[in-house]
């Protein structure tokens, strides 16, 4: 099927409308009209060929919400006219130890990505939700139960809010645990909601001293301007966990030196270029870790989607419509976000 969508040919070239082919489904397969897809700055890393590997042209989007147009013959989860959501991930081996444990995103045969992963499908690489439709095998469908009215606001779910809930579950995120949460962009908004709603004790550290009372709104008991030594000092040795979701390279040492002993610094931000190597005697003498996580599997997606459904959580957003992508990229390198565009898909067709 021949499908509307937005890429790009090169690193160095705006997206462009561009026209991609959709496989028939399979037996397996759900066919899926996308309503909404939300920019993750994975997109713009990976179209722009900052990580390196980017295989042209490039369709981003893998925060993706959709109704479903067809099922194939062996697909009982789903049915059509169902509204769900996909991920950063199509497909896995489905046989490895990490897939037998439900940990897709760490399947030791490599998972298949929404773009820029291999696939028999025509151009031999997938192609993201900046476009009309999409078919994913029903494994990696994700069933969305909030309120049709709140979709658009869903969409930042299924990569900013897994990314963000899986290492706080993880680490055991809850009441009586100081957590903080480092780059209020869209991962990092989404922290401060999902650490507040597991009713841990939050701090918001933003550069952004124009964020510091939507920091409070999202959920954060205290924020900090982490340009401000002195703010910074009045936390030292306190944190049992800090998750930073900065998209650029930065000093991890001034967040290491506010964990409590045996505390946790989770990165799950991929900059372009490596922080500085962190003090060593900083994680020695308190015994602290500096740690990593990649989004999450498909089963602790799909419980993160039912529990912001339950208590009402979504993304906070600004729409738009598919011709600005690079305003919205622009603004999103200059941490001008608040806090997460999503792309009205309609607006594709225009
Ligand atoms: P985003 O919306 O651009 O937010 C990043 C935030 O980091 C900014 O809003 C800003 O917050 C802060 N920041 C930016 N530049 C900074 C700098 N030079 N120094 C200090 N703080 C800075 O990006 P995102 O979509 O949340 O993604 C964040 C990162 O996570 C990206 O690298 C992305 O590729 C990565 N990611 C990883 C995974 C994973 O599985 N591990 C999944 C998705 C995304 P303030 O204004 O509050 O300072
Ligand atoms: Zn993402
Ligand atoms: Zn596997």
């Amino acid at each position: 099927m021949t499908t509307k969508a937005y890429g790009a040919y090169a690193a160095d070239t705006p997206l462009e409308p561009i026209e991609i082919e959709r496989r028939a489904p399979g037996a397996d397969d759900v066919a899926i009209a996308i309503l909404y897809c939300g920019v993750c700055h994975s997109d713009l890393h990976q179209v722009r060929s900052e990580w390196g590997g980017t295989i042209y042209p490039c369709v981003p989007g893998h925060e993706i919400v959709g109704r479903v147009t067809a099922v194939g013959a062996s697909v009982s989860k789903v049915a059509v006219g169902d509204i769900v959501g996909v991920g950063c991930m199509v497909d896995s081996c489905r046989h490895c130890a990490a897939c037998d444990e439900g940990l897709e995103q760490y399947c030791e045969n490599g998972f298949v990505g929404t773009y820029n992963g291999p696939t028999p499908d025509a151009p031999g690489h997938t192609l993201g939700g900046y476009s009309q439709a999409i078919v994913v095998k029903d494994a990696f469908v994700l069933k969305v139960g909030h309120d049709a009215r709140q979709l658009a606001a869903v969409a930042p779910l299924l990569c900013a809010g897994i990314t963000t809930w899986s290492p706080l579950r993880h680490w055991n995120v809850g009441p009586g645990k100081k957590v903080g949460i480092v780059g209020i962009g869209g991962l990092g908004h989404m922290g401060v909601k999902l650490a507040h709603a597991m009713g841990a004790h939050v701090v918001a550290f933003t550069t952004s001293e124009g964020k510091r009372q939507d920091a409070l709104a999202l959920g954060a008991d205290e924020v900090v301007v982490s340009k401000n030594p002195d703010e910074m000092a009045q936390h030292a040795n306190t944190f049992d966990f800090i998750l930073d979701t900065v998209a650029a390279s930065h000093d991890l040492d001034a967040f290491t030196a506010l964990l409590k002993r045996d505390g946790t610094l989770t990165l799950v931000g991929v900059p372009e270029h490596a922080h500085p190597s962190p003090d060593v005697s900083a994680l020695i003498f308190k015994r602290r870790s500096i740690a990593g996580s990649l989004i999450g599997g498909i089963a602790e997606t799909q419980e993160m989607l039912d529990f912001c459904a339950k208590h009402g959580i979504v993304a906070e957003i600004e729409m738009i419509r598919m011709a600005e992508i690079d305003t919205a990229y622009e603004r999103m390198q200059r941490s001008d976000v608040k806090y997460r565009f999503v792309i009205d898909i309609a607006t594709i067709a225009d």
